[in-house]
């Protein structure tokens, strides 16, 4: 199989968020199993530094706005998988991060760095394209890459014998869905005809993800319960009609860890080791985060640890609604680290200097703290109101940390609640609310440290997380049965939009 991943970011070149550790893993995880894959990546500055074997294989010309850009090919640092990365000055050599400027605003120009994107995807995954390399599947991963399907479809309308590969669409989170004015449109080299309710209109704005969901061959997202959820009012984010009426080419693959990059027993950021078998080491580490954060040295003390975007789909106000209730009820510590809302940031640091030894927070980004809190707490926090599937409770499961989560999406999926069933079976592995609400989660808080006290149960919950399977592999499987399905001949469907449309400038 030839799979051509188009991804805006990717672990270790650079990363935001969960999107990046899939587009890392999966392209690994594909290629380990014998499969030719390749991630096209905008060449941002720290994409080139890490790719320090890049070399030039082409220009491509006549970019709508742009002109000319360049296609350079290195191999990912770690896993060794092929690297495209898309070379263009004005458009990806700043600094900072790869979607906001330096006050946290959208770049203005975004709509054209990722329509560049995804139309340079579309080139190369047809017959057409200036490489000699064929794709089988192109694969594109939320709204930066949407608009690939659309383009794909409008480069086959104009000649229909044109050989391209099958689209697949990937949701890593609906909430963000790349809408714009439908002024972009035809500049971006898509015809009128497309702003239209069976094409990229979604209420009077132009989006790039609704493109995707409308023109992809399938459609996938990252968990089966977000799968189902996606297609209600409550979760689907004005999307839910269009993916109704796509529900059989939906699909929930929950995804996998990079379990070589998390795993407790080498994690080269880990003051000691450990293991299900001999869990002694996380003691230690518990410690050393204690003492590092500023928190009193105490082994008994449960410490419960958050690492997440300071948002609200990430439900963390629901913990500073009632930390002060909480800690003033239990002897417990709290350990923060994230950032988001400016609100949240404050409401953390305010509650750290209430609580001092007791509560330590850390606002900005750094992995190294978030695997030690992986590994040196007792408890991990994610209330998140909704959540695709979520990474950071799944490394919790494999660090011996029970995640205590709200039942939704990808949570639902991977958090088995402690109770006397789950217990009795030996499936338990954490704690699961049953609503996003204040009091449910401080019930639930209160539920997880009463089993925290019986050490040998506890011990039995944070042993059946460190076992489970949580790579790639499997989920790596699921992606290619779902590629093979797509490449299965079919009827080709017709989109009901005319086939009497402008030109689409490729190359
Ligand atoms: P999302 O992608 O919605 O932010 P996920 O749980 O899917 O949430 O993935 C979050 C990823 O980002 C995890 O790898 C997590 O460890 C990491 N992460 C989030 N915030 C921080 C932070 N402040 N510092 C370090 N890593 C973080």
């Amino acid at each position: 199989m030839r799979i051509l991943f188009a991804t805006s970011e990717a672990h270790p070149l650079i990363k935001t968020g969960g999107l990046a550790d899939v587009s890392g893993a999966l392209p690994a995880a594909l290629h380990q199993l014998g499969h030719q894959v390749e991630i096209l990546i905008p060449a941002y500055p720290a994409v080139l530094d890490k790719l320090a074997d890049a070399k030039k294989v082409c220009t491509l010309h006549h970019l709508p706005m742009v002109g000319e850009v360049e296609l350079w090919r290195g191999t990912m640092p770690d896993s060794g998988v092929p690297v495209l990365a898309l070379r263009h000055e004005a458009l990806y050599q700043r600094a900072g991060n790869p979607y906001l400027d330096s006050q946290g605003h959208d770049w203005q120009d975004n709509p054209l760095r990722f329509a560049t994107l995804a139309h340079v995807a579309a080139i190369l995954a047809c017959e057409d394209s200036p490489l000699p390399e064929h794709f089988d599947i192109v694969h594109c991963n939320d709204w930066q890459t949407g608009l690939t399907p659309a383009y794909l479809y409008y480069k086959r309308s104009q000649r229909t014998n044109l050989k391209c590969a099958k689209s697949l669409m990937s949701v890593h989170n609906l909430a963000f869905q790349g809408n714009y004015s439908p002024s972009w449109l035809t500049q971006l080299g898509l015809p009128q005809q497309a702003f239209h309710l069976n094409g990229v209109e979604f209420y009077g704005q132009f989006s790039f993800l609704k493109a995707g969901l409308f023109y992809a061959d399938k459609l996938s997202t990252v968990s089966p319960s977000y799968a189902a959820e996606i297609q209600t009012d409550d979760f689907g984010f004005g999307m839910q009609g269009l993916l109704q009426s796509r529900k059989q080419d939906l699909v929930g693959i929950l995804n996998g860890l990079d379990t070589q990059a998390w795993d407790p027993a080498t994690d080269p950021y880990l003051p000691a080791h450990y293991s299900a078998k001999q869990l002694d080491g996380k003691q230690q580490v518990k410690l050393a985060l204690q003492n590092s954060m500023g928190l009193a040295e105490e082994a008994g003390t449960a410490l419960l640890g958050v690492v997440s975007r300071l948002t609200h789909q990430k439900g963390l106000d629901m913990l500073l609604e009632i930390a002060d209730e909480v800690l003033q009820q239990h002897a417990i510590q709290l350990v923060v680290l994230g950032s988001g809302e400016a609100t949240m940031q404050q409401g953390f640091i305010d509650l750290a200097s209430r609580y001092p030894g007791r509560v330590a927070c850390q606002i900005g980004y750094d992995e190294g703290l978030s695997h030690r809190i992986m590994a040196g707490c007792d408890l991990f926090i994610m209330p998140s109101r909704f959540e695709p599937c979520g990474l950071n409770q799944m490394y919790g499961l494999r660090y011996g940390t029970p995640p205590l989560v709200n039942r939704t999406g990808g949570l639902a999926d991977s958090v088995i609640d402690s109770n006397q069933e789950s217990i009795a079976s030996k499936q338990a592995n954490g704690f699961v609310m049953h609503r996003a609400e204040p009091d449910e989660l401080k019930m639930c808080i209160t539920r997880a440290l009463s089993y925290y006290a019986q050490e040998k149960l506890w011990q039995q919950i944070q042993r059946q997380g460190m076992s489970q399977e949580l790579g790639w592999e499997l989920s790596a499987k699921r992606y290619l049965e779902l590629y093979e399905e797509m490449l299965k001949p079919q009827k080709r469907e017709s989109k009901e939009v005319s086939s009497k449309v402008g030109t689409v400038s490729a190359n």
